[in-house]
């Protein structure tokens, strides 16, 4: 059953995962990877609760990918979600819906797949895993060099070498030059699923140090999302934030600055509000009334106090106002090494639809190094695995 050899580089889950059905349609595989271990930013990922898809229709699916919808949209009818599930099963990982929709393995960690898939890999006599492989130099004819002189001929190649958060977890994102000296469009690194950084007084920083406001609508432009927001000493990160990050990121490349508007209470209108707020009794105070009344946390509180004028609390109008349209200004994003993903990376302009250089045949990339960016919702995990499947279609075709 020996057919050709394929070199893959980079041993996160979108190269484990080529490898994986490569070895099963019969090609061997070398796989390397600067790291001592393989799958560490998946790992990461699983710390706190691996979503690995979300079981959304395909088509709200595609448009989580933006500018890629079109691409996405053809790539997860080729290997959608429900076959990812599928694919856990055969390594004997459960996986469930959870309420919000998301997809995750039962025993909600990355451990069990990648112990799993590692011994379905291990099992191939054709499969050899290189790690501490660093890649330092790809010439046009694909010749990889490795740190240490190493030099590989391949004649097929799948490169699978991440974005460019996490360092720590390999996916340093210094593979950017290695394309570029080939002719290959790199699109600049972009921090995404980030947090954003604005001044707080001293007194705040004292009160709020991650705390999270949950249940609330943020709101940027026309987007508006219901979530969790974490107050942090340097400004604003959690899911509610993550999932308008690119919006909120793009204003502030633009206009040095993003408003972004925050529903504290999304179930009560203007009206029931002011109503509650009114019914305090003289010898309550108003803070305490409106956890009360109002269910408002006390760090919702005090971001109003900080962020609104002295006299807010004293006119009921007013405040009420304010709990439904807190305006935050942002001005920064965190540092791209802190964000769980990136956008930038491999442009799609120098690829065939099978993702394919197409200035050099046999040479293929995958996953999170491609330019495209996707919100947090497993769409992640989805886009690297339904791009992994397109190039071993392509390949075994
Ligand atoms: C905290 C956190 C939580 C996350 N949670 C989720 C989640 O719940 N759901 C979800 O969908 N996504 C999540 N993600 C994102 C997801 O983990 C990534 O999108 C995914 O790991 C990308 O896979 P990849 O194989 O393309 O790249 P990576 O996993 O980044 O793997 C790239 C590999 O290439 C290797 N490499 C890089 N450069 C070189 C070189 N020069 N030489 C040799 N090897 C090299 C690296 O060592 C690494 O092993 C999370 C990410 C983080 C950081």
């Amino acid at each position: 059953m020996n057919k050709e050899k394929v070199t893959i580089v980079g041993a996160g889950p979108s190269g484990l995962f080529c490898a994986y059905q490569l070895l099963k349609r019969g090609y061997a595989v070398d796989l390397y990877d600067q790291m001592s271990g393989v799958g560490k930013k998946f790992l990461i990922a699983g710390d706190g609760g691996l979503n690995i898809t979300h079981s959304e229709d395909l088509k709200t699916f595609a448009t989580r990918y933006g500018k890629n919808e079109e691409a996405f949209s053809s790539l997860l009818n080729d290997f959608s979600p429900q076959d990812l599930r599928s694919w856990c099963e055969e390594l004997e990982v459960k996986t469930f819906v959870g309420t919000s929709g998301r997809v995750f393995p039962e025993k909600l960690k990355a451990a069990e797949i990648l112990l799993n898939w590692l011994k379905v890999l291990k099992s191939y006599q054709n499969f050899n895993l290189f790690l501490k492989h660093r890649l330092l130099n790809v010439s046009n004819d694909k010749e990889l060099t490795f740190e240490g002189e190493l030099k590989v001929k391949a004649s097929t190649v799948i490169f699978a070498l991440g974005g460019a958060s996490w360092g720590k977890t390999g996916s340093d994102g210094k593979w950017n030059e290695l394309f570029e000296n080939l002719g290959i469009e790199v699109e600049p690194f972009l921090p995404m699923n980030c947090g954003f950084e604005r001044p707080w007084s001293e007194h705040f920083i004292s009160k709020v140090d991650r705390t999270p406001l949950k249940n609330i609508t943020i709101k940027v432009g026309n987007q508006k999302v219901r979530g969790e927001v974490m107050l942090t000493p340097f400004g604003m990160e959690g899911g509610g934030i993550y999932a308008l990050s690119n919006i909120i990121r793009d204003y502030i490349l633009k206009e040095g600055k993003c408003f972004i508007n925050l529903d504290l209470k999304p179930d009560f209108d203007n009206e029931t509000i002011l109503k509650k707020i009114k019914a305090k009794k003289p010898k309550d105070s108003l803070s305490n009334h409106l956890r009360k009344a109002l269910k408002l946390d006390k760090a919702a509180i005090v971001l109003l106090r900080e962020l609104t004028n002295r006299d807010t609390f004293e006119k009921p109008e007013y405040l009420a106002e304010q709990i439904k349209n807190l305006k935050v200004e942002l001005f920064s994003m965190r540092p791209l090494s802190e964000a769980i993903s990136t956008s930038g990376g491999v442009s799609f302009t120098g690829l065939t639809s099978d993702l394919e250089v197409k200035s050099i045949p046999g040479m293929y990339v995958v996953g999170e190094m491609l330019d495209w960016e996707a919100p947090t919702g497993g769409y992640l995990l989805q886009g690297c695995f339904s791009t992994a499947w397109r190039v071993v279609e392509a390949i075994t075709k």
